[in-house]
């Protein structure tokens, strides 16, 4: 079975599940006459489901009655939102000088409707999503610091640690440090004037309050809060009007004690087109970054999860799956997901090789693109040295330094083991590249243009 066809199965089942659910809970008239003739095809990463029904009188009538209901449901079997998608069937060709097959053309244009977005609960004012809090936040060294820090200043905001600048690649918790801190004061200080906002909203609030000429109400607004957190404001960049209103903002707040946390994928001093006045505040307070976390975390994260889902996972594959996905929490949380709804589907226990099977494309991915001769050559592009130097014995630190990275990167990213990597480095000793591993692995802790180096080329090689 290749992949495709198990993503496709995957699809088949998840829809199938879906009707079954249906089938029990409706009248039985109402299941056949309305749900049985419905066709339905799963996209290949289960996001999307699109329905099929004949006419668009029945189109309104499923759209009104049932859609809601599919689409919790779709939810509650798969673990996360799937978009609804109804659409009336595409006629079938009636002439045979259309193409054949490919029929899909013909009802896009004027017969498909707006898809159904996912039900979301009325987003309150806050904007604090009430699902993200410390307690299902796993604390491992990668975010040991952060974490401690984002705890101290939701029990008592406006001291320690003001603004608190909290860095670090996609998909490693820092959106959900920031909504924990929120859901932390709101709960102890259940009046608290707090506001979670992506920088792009901040932007576009402030690009409104431009056009409607209402910057006093934004002032009022943003000006009167107990805290605010401001996600990503990297994309804060260039956009020179936002910064001045932000730094506004930012001195009224930290003059009435206010706290002010911040989240951004690189340290302040290495954002690109922000004002320098900016980057300067942004330091003033405490910077601390959020690593990868590490295999007993990334183990951590996979049992934790898996319990919240009702499941139970067990060590050996969570150690197993962890292994092989690993660089951030995201992607961890979408092989958790493929696993457990692979399982559900097929009524199998969770093993080792069930999440082989699940995770067939990924781990394809990352076999076929990470091998060391591929880090020898990103590394000596990137420190613009000759690959060759990656086996030379020539010792200067301009070259020795990059190849020192490239063996840490080669143990992080293959699977290969101490020895293995020395040979590929031109015969070395296994302890040498140990020294290596371990040297860069802790400066990397110490070093913030190193990590973020680090950051650079593990993305690059990831592809
Ligand atoms: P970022 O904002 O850094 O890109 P997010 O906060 O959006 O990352 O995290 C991505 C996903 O991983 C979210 O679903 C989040 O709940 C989860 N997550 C991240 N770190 C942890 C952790 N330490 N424990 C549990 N879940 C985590
Ligand atoms: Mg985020």
């Amino acid at each position: 079975m290749s992949a495709q066809d198990s993503q496709t199965d995957l699809g088949n089942s998840l829809w199938q599940s879906c009707l079954e659910h249906l089938a029990q809970d409706l009248p039985e008239q109402q299941f056949n006459t309305w749900i049985k003739p419905l066709g339905a095809i799963v996209s290949p990463d289960l996001s999307k489901v699109t329905i099929y029904v004949a006419n668009r009188f029945k189109l309104d009538w499923v759209r009104a009655q049932y859609a809601v209901k599919i689409s919790t449901l779709l939810e509650k079997l798969y673990g996360q939102a799937v978009l609804v998608e109804l659409t009336i069937t595409p006629r079938a060709p009636t002439t045979t000088t259309a193409s054949p097959v490919s029929t899909f053309t013909g009802f896009v244009a004027e017969e498909s409707i707006e898809p159904l977005e996912e039900r979301r609960s009325a987003t309150p004012k806050n904007r604090i999503n009430p699902s993200l809090t410390f307690e299902n936040l796993v604390e491992g060294s990668a975010n040991r610091m952060a974490r401690a820090a984002a705890m101290h200043i939701a029990s008592m905001p406006g001291h320690l640690y003001n603004p608190l600048f909290i860095y670090g690649g996609v998909g490693l918790g820092k959106t959900h440090l920031m909504h924990a801190v929120g859901n932390r004061l709101l709960s102890e200080k259940p009046g608290s004037n707090v506001l979670y906002i992506h920088a792009e909203q901040f932007v576009s609030d402030v690009v409104k309050a431009y056009q409607r000429k209402t910057f006093d109400e934004f002032k009022e607004r943003y000006h009167s809060l107990d805290l605010l957190l401001i996600d990503d404001v990297q994309f804060l960049a260039n956009k020179d009007r936002t910064q001045e209103e932000f730094f506004n903002a930012f001195e009224a707040l930290l003059a009435k004690k206010s706290h002010i946390v911040m989240t951004s994928d690189t340290y302040p001093k290495g954002l690109p087109d922000i004002h320098e006045r900016l980057v300067s505040r942004f330091d003033s307070g405490l910077t601390v970054a959020i690593e990868p976390p590490e295999l007993e975390m990334r183990v951590a994260i996979l049992i934790n999860k898996a319990h919240s889902e009702g499941s139970i996972m067990p060590e050996d594959v969570a150690f197993f799956v962890a292994k092989n996905v690993r660089s951030n929490v995201r992607e961890l949380e979408g092989a958790l997901r493929k696993i457990l709804a692979y399982s559900k589907f097929n009524q199998k226990e969770i093993s080792i090789q069930l999440a082989r099977d699940s995770l067939r494309d990924l781990l394809a991915i990352q076999n076929r693109q990470i091998s060391v001769e591929n880090i020898q050559k990103t590394v000596a592009d990137f420190y613009k040295i000759k690959v060759a130097d990656m086996y030379s014995q020539r010792r200067p630190n301009n070259i020795a330094r990059p190849r020192q990275i490239a063996m840490y990167l080669a143990k992080e990213m293959t699977q290969k083991s101490l020895p293995e990597i020395g040979e590929l480095f031109g015969g070395r000793d296994h302890t040498t590249v140990l020294h290596a591993v371990r040297k860069i692995g802790a400066e990397r802790q110490q070093q913030a243009e190193l990590n973020q180096q680090l950051h650079v080329l593990e993305q690059t090689l990831k592809g």
